[in-house]
């Protein structure tokens, strides 16, 4: 069994953007964060974000917005940063409002600037195998396994996890390698029944400890994408300590694939800056 380690794959490929970056000096690429207060999660993640960003010479934005904002100054300030020829990528930090439509919010984002990848565009784009900017984490979870030299195509992958953000899109990614792909979610009649015929297994569920050796096939690949915070501590989807003997290969939390995602999120940042200075 191989631990697949996501900081050191991180660390490679945060030098070697740091040196193409470097080569456009004085210019740097930008990255604007929209947050509405109210979030310390959400806070620390910004902070994690601006000290990446720092790291690779990107420049790192940050507009918080009061809590009673309304969509619609929420929709003005994104149209703003659109027009701004200094900002190359746009994210919005989750959680928004829930009474907030986000589909109206992601569509008023400028699709080169759209460095979460969830522009109605872009994921249509993703959809029909020509991808301009995909969601962070599963280009994580992508990169972790072919960086491992892991064989996809002809493989059976099960996603635990269907959200926009996460499982949808990395679904999407896993068949355009040819795998053959299950989508499963909180309606699926016996989950393990599909996660033991899973030569690849990615839990992307938001409950601790929730994949148990009961669920994985000997010699699976487990990715673990679960980012939980209990008992004072930051657990995966998957119980590594009962899954661990039986896999191939398993992303472990911390260390795994959250160790990637900012990164691919600094790689969309560089992407939409030469796309939007060069193309
Ligand atoms: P989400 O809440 O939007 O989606 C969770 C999915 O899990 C849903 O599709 C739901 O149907 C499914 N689910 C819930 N209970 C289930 C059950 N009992 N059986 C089968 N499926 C079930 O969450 P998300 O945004 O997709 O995030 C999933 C997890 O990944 C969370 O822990 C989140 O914190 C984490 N996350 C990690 C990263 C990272 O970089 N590692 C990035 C984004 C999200």
């Amino acid at each position: 069994m191989i631990v697949m380690d996501g900081k050191h794959q991180s660390s490679i490929l945060r030098r070697d953007l740091k040196k193409e970056i470097e080569k456009i000096s004085p210019s740097s690429p930008c990255l604007l964060s929209l947050m509405i207060e109210g979030s310390s999660e959400a806070d620390s993640y910004v902070r994690n974000k601006e000290k990446a960003c720092n790291e690779v010479g990107i420049i790192s934005k940050h507009i918080s917005l009061s809590k009673h904002v309304s969509e619609n100054d929420l929709i003005e300030c994104i149209d703003r940063a659109n027009q701004d020829p200094e900002i190359h990528g746009i994210i919005l930090q989750m959680p928004l409002p829930k009474e907030f439509n986000q589909y109206r919010i992601f569509s008023h984002i400028d699709p080169r600037k759209d460095v979460d990848g969830l522009h109605p565009l872009n994921l249509g784009r993703l959809l029909s195998g020509n991808p301009l900017f995909v969601p962070a984490t599963p280009l994580a979870v992508l990169h972790l396994i072919e960086s491992y030299g892991i064989p996809l195509s002809g493989k059976k992958a099960v996603v635990i996890g269907r959200s926009n953000i996460v499982g949808k899109p990395l679904s999407l990614l896993l068949l355009h390698h040819n795998c053959t792909v299950s989508i499963t979610h909180s309606q699926t009649q016996s989950l393990a029944n599909e996660t033991l015929t899973a030569d690849i297994l990615v839990a992307a569920i938001g409950q601790a400890h929730f994949v148990t050796s009961a669920y994985v096939k000997p010699g699976a690949v487990v990715l673990d994408v679960g980012i939980n915070f209990a008992q004072n501590k930051l657990l995966g989807d998957v119980d590594f300590d009962s899954v661990a003997p039986l896999s191939s290969y398993i992303s472990p939390v911390p260390g795994g694939v959250g160790s990637l995602t900012t990164t691919m999120l600094l790689q969309n940042t560089w992407k939409a800056f030469k796309l939007q200075r060069w193309s």
